[in-house]
C-alpha cells in the first residue's frame, strides 16, 4: 500500500523556484488500478519517481507497505526497489543483445535464486503476456507490443507488489494498446497494483480510478466502473 502525506518536491532553476509537488497527499491501496492524468509539466513524473523510490523528496511522509522510506539510505532504498516496484517505460528499454527469455531472467540475476527457478519464473511471467513461444527470439526480431510484453514480463518476475507504468503504449498502434491495456487488467485481476501515468482517455477507463494533476496539487480524484472488455 502507498501512503503519500503531504509531500513536497522542489526544484531550484537559476534562481527560480519550482514547485514540481505541491503537498500532495494520497493513498493508492492494495489491488489499486490507477490512472495519472495531467498536462506536461504538473508532477506526473516527478511523483511517478519519488513513489518507485528513484528519487526524494523535500518534505512530507511516504509510507510504503508501512515502511517510512524518508529515513533510508539509497542502498537500502534499491533493495526495496528491486523487491517491491516493477517499472514499464514508453522506450521498452530492453537489452537489444539479449533474447526475450534472457531479457525477463535479468531482474533474478541479483538475488540468490537459483538458474533453474529463474529460468521458470521467466517462463512463467512470460506465458503470462502470452510470449511463451518466443523465448529464444531476439529483441530486435519482435513488433512494439511484443516488446512491451517481454517489458511486462522483466517488470512482474520479481513479483513486485507495485507495478509503475509511464505512458506504457506511448509508442504502440491501437490495436496494440488494447492487448497491452488488457494485460494490465489481468494482472491487475490477480492482485498487482498498477499505477499508470497516461495522457489517453481511452487508456485510462481502462483502470479503476483516475487522479488528475495539475501545476503540482491533484486536482480530481475520480473512482471508475472498470470498461468492459470487447469480445
Ligand atoms: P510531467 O511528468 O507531468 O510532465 P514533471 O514531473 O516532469 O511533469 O515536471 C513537473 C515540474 O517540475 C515541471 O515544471 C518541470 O519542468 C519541473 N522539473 C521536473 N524535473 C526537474 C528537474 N530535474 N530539474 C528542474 N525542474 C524539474
Ligand atoms: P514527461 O514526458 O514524463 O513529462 P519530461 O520530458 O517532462 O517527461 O521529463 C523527462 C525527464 O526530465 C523527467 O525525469 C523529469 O524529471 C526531467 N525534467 C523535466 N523537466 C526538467 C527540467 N526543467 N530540468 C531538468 N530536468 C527536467
Amino acid at each position: 500500500m502507498i501512503e503519500v502525506t503531504d509531500i513536497e518536491k522542489i526544484y531550484q532553476m537559476g534562481g527560480e523556484t519550482v514547485r514540481a509537488l505541491n503537498k500532495v497527499s494520497l493513498t493508492i491501496q492494495e489491488g489499486e488500478f490507477t490512472s495519472i492524468m495531467g498536462p506536461s509539466g504538473s508532477g506526473k513524473s516527478t511523483l511517478m519517481n519519488i513513489l518507485g523510490l528513484l528519487d526524494r523528496f523535500d518534505s512530507g511522509q511516504y509510507l510504503l507497505n508501512g515502511t517510512d522510506v524518508s529515513g533510508l539510505s539509497d542502498s537500502e532504498l534499491a533493495g526495496i526497489r528491486n523487491k517491491e516496484i516493477g517499472f514499464v517505460f514508453q522506450s521498452f528499454n530492453l537489452m537489444t543483445r539479449m533474447n526475450v527469455l534472457e531479457n525477463v531472467m535479468l531482474p533474478l540475476v541479483y538475488g540468490k535464486v537459483p538458474y533453474k527457478e529463474r529460468r521458470e519464473r521467466a517462463v512463467d511471467a512470460l506465458e503470462k503476456v502470452g510470449l511463451g513461444d518466443r523465448l529464444t527470439h531476439k529483441t530486435n526480431e519482435i513488433s512494439g507490443g511484443q516488446k512491451q510484453r517481454v517489458a511486462i514480463a522483466r517488470a512482474i518476475v520479481n513479483r513486485p507488489s507495485v507495478l509503475m507504468a509511464d505512458e506504457p503504449t506511448g509508442n504502440l498502434d491501437s490495436k496494440t494498446t488494447q492487448d497491452i491495456m488488457r494485460i494490465f487488467q489481468d494482472l491487475n485481476k490477480e492482485g498487482t497494483t498498477i499505477v499508470m501515468v497516461t495522457h489517453e482517455p481511452e487508456m485510462a477507463a481502462y483502470t479503476k480510478r483516475i487522479v488528475h494533476f495539475r501545476d503540482g496539487v491533484i486536482q480530481k480524484d475520480k473512482q471508475l466502473t472498470p470498461k468492459e472488455l470487447p469480445k
